[in-house]
């Protein structure tokens, strides 16, 4: 598992998807950068999640919330007590650090360092608020943090979207944006960062339909993995025990995936979304601590949606389902399940003699560049010419990379290995016949189109 995760992670690196941040000063705890591709790789993931949950669903609407607030959300919201704490233990021999719940599934299982066998601390709390200071001089009355999850910034707005939307329960409003943990054991490449991007959706709904909505949007988002490509016996869902629900849920459903990492006795699952029930948690204490009403007035009418159904007139704090995936955390997971290792290659032409080729068998919607041009050689100013043309004549449609560089068969390589759907190759035919081949990734056929007709054929394909 752990030589697969070093492959994975060196692609990353190798081919600009994912770069450790600050590198040039040693690095930076816990913190990454997404490079070329990986910054257009994960914008095809937040663009898919908001197309899908803005577009494809009724009474959605979106939000863009600061990262900064007044403290007093966070107070109200319960994440500055040991609600919002993990527990860390740590090994009296070789020093090193623990979550508890990662090595223990209770108190008294643990006794023993994993690594060394040495003796642990007692468990201690520690908060995973990161504070910041607003203002130019560090004084209490400045001190806030940075938000440790997303969907504070709807709460909060519950009523301005409401009100200038006239909205009727049950809706949902849409955030995608960055949210910072002080994690205590930030690990595992990207997938445990202190500093990362959710993509939330918090669903108002009656108190009595709640139950109804949380097996709604749980089939719905594992449909979204699903539809995304990712193999159905690389995920699953684990119901999280009562004693181990996070401060503000009545119950907790997490989406899992199979990476390769982790202590061989979880099998590599691990959570890549939770989906909540809220209950009233969050507006009931936001009204307790800014002195707002914010309950909601059915006056009876039917909602508009086909999906709900109105209340009786009354007057009450809506629960709420949400929905909390983590950016960082599905493109690891679609990047551990598109990558592939061929022994020797998947040419029938010639002989096999490569050790080992690899595939990045990504979405098509996903893949970071979509069409790669390629002139069958470089060394001939009328090929490189038209292949510098159809390049200009993609590019406004399509992410494209131009390649000149290198054997057609191994540019062809880069190409799969990056996961690029389609590579079009300008050979001395087309300079007769204005025509080009496509490439398909997984099939490795080929098919001649007229230049004219190539930018809608790739559409298409595309689509
Ligand atoms: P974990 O148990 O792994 O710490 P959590 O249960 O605290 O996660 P939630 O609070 O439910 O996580 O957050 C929702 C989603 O946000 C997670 O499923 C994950 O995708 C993402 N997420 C949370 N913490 C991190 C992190 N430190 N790094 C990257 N993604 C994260």
């Amino acid at each position: 598992m752990a030589a697969l995760m070093q492959k994975i992670i060196s692609l990353a690196k190798r081919r600009g998807f994912v770069f450790q941040s600050s590198e040039i000063y040693g690095g930076f705890g816990s913190c990454y950068d997404f490079g070329p591709l990986g910054v257009e790789f994960k914008n095809n993931i937040k663009k898919s999640w908001w197309e899908e949950m803005t577009r494809k669903h009724e009474n959605m609407v979106g939000l863009d919330s600061a990262i900064l607030m007044s403290p007093r959300v966070w107070q109200a919201s319960g994440h500055l007590t040991a609600g919002f704490a993990d527990e860390l233990v740590e090994c009296k021999s070789c020093h090193k650090r623990f979550r508890l719940d990662e090595i223990a599934n209770s108190k008294s299982e643990i006794q023993k360092c994993p690594e060394c066998g040495g003796q642990l601390t007692k468990p201690r709390k520690f908060n995973l608020m990161m504070k910041t200071f607003v203002g130019p001089v560090e004084e209490k009355a400045a001190t806030t943090y940075l938000r440790a999850e997303t969907c504070q910034g709807i709460y909060v707005n519950f009523e301005n979207i409401l009100n200038s939307m006239r909205l009727k329960i049950p809706f949902g409003i849409a955030q995608i944006g960055k949210a910072f943990r002080n994690e205590i054991t930030p690990k595992d490449f990207i997938y445990r960062t202190r500093e990362f991007e959710q993509m939330e959706m918090q669903w108002f709904c009656h108190p009595k339909e709640a139950s109804k909505w949380f097996n709604f949007w749980l089939k719905e988002r594992m449909k979204w993995y699903l539809s995304l490509g990712i193999k159905k016996e690389n995920l699953r869902t684990k119901e999280v025990p009562k004693s181990e629900l996070p401060h503000y849920a009545k119950k907790a459903i997490d989406i899992e995936y199979k990476f390769p990492f982790g202590p061989a006795e979880r099998g590599g699952w691990h959570e890549i979304e939770g989906i909540h029930n809220r209950g009233d948690w969050d507006l009931s204490n936001h009204s307790k601590n800014s002195g707002k009403d914010l309950k909601y007035f059915d006056e009876g009418t039917p909602s508009q949606s086909k999906l709900g159904s109105g209340q009786a007139k009354q007057k009450y704090f809506p629960y709420i389902i949400e929905t909390s995936a983590g950016a960082d955390r599905s493109l690891f997971a679609f990047l551990c399940d598109a990558y592939q290792e061929i022994k020797g290659g998947r040419t029938q032409t010639t002989k096999a003699v490569k050790e080992i080729e690899i595939l990045l068998k990504l979405h098509k919607s996903l893949a970071p560049i979509k069409v790669a041009v390629l002139p069958l050689v470089r060394n001939e100013p009328k090929l490189v010419k038209k292949a510098k043309e159809v390049y200009q004549l993609l590019k406004p449609h399509f992410t494209c990379q131009y390649d000149e560089l290198g054997s057609i068969g191994r540019r062809y390589r880069r190409q799969d290995e990056i996961g690029t759907p389609y590579a079009i190759t300008i050979d001395f035919k087309t300079l007769k016949k204005d025509d080009v081949t496509i490439r398909d990734r997984d099939t490795m056929k080929q098919e001649r189109v007229k230049i004219k007709n190539l930018t809608q054929i790739l559409k298409e394909k595309l689509r």
